[in-house]
Protein backbone atom coordinates (compact mmCIF):
# COMPACT_ATOMS: atom_id res chain seq x y z
CA UNK A 1 0.00 0.00 0.00
CA UNK A 2 2.48 2.27 -0.79
CA UNK A 3 2.14 3.53 -4.20
CA UNK A 4 0.58 5.94 -4.98
CA UNK A 5 -3.39 6.96 -5.11
CA UNK A 6 -5.29 6.55 -8.45
CA UNK A 7 -6.52 9.38 -9.22
CA UNK A 8 -10.23 8.07 -9.69
CA UNK A 9 -10.26 7.44 -6.12
CA UNK A 10 -9.02 11.01 -5.19
CA UNK A 11 -12.59 12.01 -6.58
CA UNK A 12 -13.99 9.66 -3.78
CA UNK A 13 -12.67 10.79 -0.64
CA UNK A 14 -12.18 14.53 -1.64
CA UNK A 15 -15.64 17.26 -1.92
CA UNK A 16 -16.08 19.70 -4.25
CA UNK A 17 -13.94 21.77 -2.24
CA UNK A 18 -10.95 19.38 -1.81
CA UNK A 19 -11.46 18.81 1.19
CA UNK A 20 -11.51 15.26 3.04
CA UNK A 21 -15.27 14.03 2.66
CA UNK A 22 -14.59 11.03 5.15
CA UNK A 23 -12.72 10.08 8.59
CA UNK A 24 -9.40 9.02 7.89
CA UNK A 25 -7.88 6.33 10.36
CA UNK A 26 -4.60 4.71 10.70
CA UNK A 27 -4.26 1.84 8.49
CA UNK A 28 -2.65 -0.44 11.68
CA UNK A 29 -4.94 0.38 14.15
CA UNK A 30 -8.73 1.92 14.32
CA UNK A 31 -7.00 5.50 15.73
CA UNK A 32 -9.30 8.22 14.13
CA UNK A 33 -6.38 10.85 12.71
CA UNK A 34 -8.38 13.42 10.96
CA UNK A 35 -12.43 14.07 11.12
CA UNK A 36 -13.98 15.11 8.09
CA UNK A 37 -13.76 18.55 6.09
CA UNK A 38 -10.63 19.35 8.40
CA UNK A 39 -7.64 18.75 5.54
CA UNK A 40 -7.43 19.73 1.81
CA UNK A 41 -5.72 17.93 -0.57
CA UNK A 42 -3.00 19.26 -2.42
CA UNK A 43 -0.36 17.98 -4.53
CA UNK A 44 3.25 17.68 -3.31
CA UNK A 45 6.23 15.61 -4.50
CA UNK A 46 8.01 14.48 -1.34
CA UNK A 47 9.94 11.61 0.00
CA UNK A 48 8.83 9.25 3.03
CA UNK A 49 10.82 6.75 4.26
CA UNK A 50 9.15 3.07 3.94
CA UNK A 51 6.90 2.45 7.08
CA UNK A 52 8.25 1.58 10.26
CA UNK A 53 8.14 1.71 14.29
CA UNK A 54 8.75 4.18 16.53
CA UNK A 55 11.70 2.67 18.29
CA UNK A 56 13.69 1.58 15.16
CA UNK A 57 15.95 2.91 13.03
CA UNK A 58 14.64 5.09 10.24
CA UNK A 59 14.36 3.08 7.11
CA UNK A 60 17.06 4.64 4.05
CA UNK A 61 14.48 3.64 1.14
CA UNK A 62 11.25 4.82 0.63
CA UNK A 63 9.23 6.32 -1.64
CA UNK A 64 8.59 10.15 -3.46
CA UNK A 65 4.10 10.92 -2.73
CA UNK A 66 2.22 13.00 -4.32
CA UNK A 67 -0.94 13.23 -2.98
CA UNK A 68 -1.00 14.82 0.77
CA UNK A 69 -3.71 15.95 3.03
CA UNK A 70 -2.90 19.42 4.20
CA UNK A 71 -3.62 20.89 7.84
CA UNK A 72 -2.89 23.74 8.51
CA UNK A 73 -3.32 23.91 12.55
CA UNK A 74 -2.00 20.72 14.68
CA UNK A 75 -5.03 20.90 17.13
CA UNK A 76 -7.12 19.97 13.95
CA UNK A 77 -6.03 16.66 14.26
CA UNK A 78 -8.11 14.27 16.25
CA UNK A 79 -4.87 12.16 17.17
CA UNK A 80 -1.28 12.10 15.94
CA UNK A 81 2.41 11.66 16.99
CA UNK A 82 5.72 12.67 16.21
CA UNK A 83 8.59 11.30 15.79
CA UNK A 84 11.93 13.14 16.48
CA UNK A 85 13.03 16.08 14.09
CA UNK A 86 15.74 15.04 11.36
CA UNK A 87 16.97 18.30 9.23
CA UNK A 88 14.14 19.90 10.26
CA UNK A 89 11.63 17.22 9.17
CA UNK A 90 9.48 15.93 11.83
CA UNK A 91 7.46 13.01 11.03
CA UNK A 92 3.55 12.01 11.53
CA UNK A 93 3.22 8.79 13.04
CA UNK A 94 0.16 7.05 14.32
CA UNK A 95 -0.89 7.76 17.98
CA UNK A 96 -1.96 4.80 19.46
CA UNK A 97 0.22 1.89 17.20
CA UNK A 98 3.38 4.53 16.22
CA UNK A 99 3.18 3.60 13.05
CA UNK A 100 4.72 5.98 10.67
CA UNK A 101 5.55 7.82 8.51
CA UNK A 102 1.97 8.76 7.87
CA UNK A 103 2.94 12.22 7.10
CA UNK A 104 5.54 15.08 7.84
CA UNK A 105 5.82 18.60 9.02
CA UNK A 106 8.91 21.20 8.51
CA UNK A 107 9.69 22.76 11.68
CA UNK A 108 10.19 25.92 9.31
CA UNK A 109 6.79 25.99 8.82
CA UNK A 110 4.38 25.93 11.57
CA UNK A 111 0.97 25.98 8.87
CA UNK A 112 1.21 22.73 7.44
CA UNK A 113 1.08 19.13 8.20
CA UNK A 114 0.67 16.94 5.31
CA UNK A 115 -0.87 13.35 5.48
CA UNK A 116 0.09 10.80 2.70
CA UNK A 117 -3.09 10.16 1.45
CA UNK A 118 -1.79 6.22 0.27
CA UNK A 119 -0.80 5.82 3.82
CA UNK A 120 -4.12 6.11 5.80
CA UNK A 121 -7.50 4.47 5.41
CA UNK A 122 -10.35 6.62 4.12
CA UNK A 123 -13.69 6.11 5.54
ZN1 LIG B 1 -2.28 3.08 14.45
Amino acid sequence: MDSNFPSEKLEEICDDECQNKTRIFCQRCPSLVLSPKQAKLVKKEFFLPNMFQKNDHTPIEGVTLNDFWLVTNMMTFDNVGFSKAVDNIMYLICADCEMGPIGWHSIDDKKAYYIAVARVKHG
